[in-house]
């Protein structure tokens, strides 16, 4: 089982959904955690402190936007300055928008590239000198299928998550003598917020109800006919995390009901 005690994780979008479940699997391993993401103040502390609880570890916020660089380096420098390093940096936080490219709003494309894609750039950016200092560190990025694969009405998601890939790659090859790992985990759909937030979109899209949406839609992808759990990702990230997972590095790991096999 991957120990993670006197580790720090730090893990973007994690007021909700994936993220949420990636913290509290580090925390389970005895890391302490910085938290990010939007929510309410009092939705935010019930999860910060039942971290804290629940694990008997250290769990902060940080409320840097993934859309400001500059809060980007500023988060990281927060868990630095707290915990005296960032062991652990999974790039999460995504939004998503569905429409057919010719209405799809200009503004939405730079949002969604600028969280999807380039904060995991800037999270990056600022965390390797210290995991390169320390001699060891590991980088998840939430991909997604649609890193792999494409789907109709989300240019701009799909294009932010194929860029993922191409970063994880990239950023492997750069930090592979160093004992810092970078990673995706693409998952399939996933049963959270993002995905409940995109069925009026992708009815008013196709034309459909909201079964349909679901069941020809969501999981016609899906060969299991079942969602992922957000556990059953945070399980392949904190395998990641551990020594067998030592040796892999620019890999893009699908869990996705076999959504990519066909
Ligand atoms: P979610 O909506 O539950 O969580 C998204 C998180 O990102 C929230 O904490 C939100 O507050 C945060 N966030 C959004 N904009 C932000 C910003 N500007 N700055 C900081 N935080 C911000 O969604 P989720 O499904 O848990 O998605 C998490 C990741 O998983 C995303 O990258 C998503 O693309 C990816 N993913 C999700 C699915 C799925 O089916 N749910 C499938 C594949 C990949």
């Amino acid at each position: 089982m991957t120990k993670l005690t006197g580790k720090t994780a730090v893990v973007t979008g994690s007021t909700s959904g994936i993220g949420l479940a990636y913290a509290r699997a580090f925390a389970s391993a005895g890391a302490n955690v910085v938290i990010n993401g939007f929510g309410t103040p009092a939705d935010i502390e019930k999860e910060r402190s039942a971290i804290e609880t629940d694990y008997k570890v250290k769990a902060i916020y940080s409320p840097a936007d993934m859309t400001k660089p500059a809060e980007i380096a500023g988060m990281i420098e927060l868990g630095e300055k707290t915990f005296g390093s960032v062991d652990v940096l999974v790039n999460n936080a995504g939004i998503q928008f569905v429409s057919p490219i010719e209405d799809f709003p200009v503004e939405k494309w730079d949002t969604i590239i600028a969280i999807n894609l380039s904060s995991a750039f800037h999270g990056m950016r600022a965390a390797i000198p210290g995991m390169k200092k320390r001699g060891w560190g590991r980088i998840i990025n939430t991909a997604s299928a649609h890193s792999l694969v494409a789907s109709p009405f989300k240019s701009a998601y799909v294009s932010a998550k194929h860029g993922i890939a191409g970063l994880t790659k990239t950023a492997a090859l750069e930090l592979a003598t160093f004992k810092i790992t970078v990673n995706c985990i693409s998952p399939g759909y996933v049963w959270t917020p993002l995905v409940e937030h995109q069925i009026p979109e992708t009815m008013k899209a196709r034309n459909l109800t909201r079964e349909q949406v679901i069941n020809d839609v969501l999981l016609d992808a899906q060969p299991t006919k079942e969602f992922v759990t957000s556990d059953q990702v945070a399980a392949l990230a904190l395998f990641l995390c551990g020594d067998d997972a030592a040796q892999i590095t620019g890999a893009n790991l699908s869990i996705d009901g076999g959504w990519t096999a066909e």
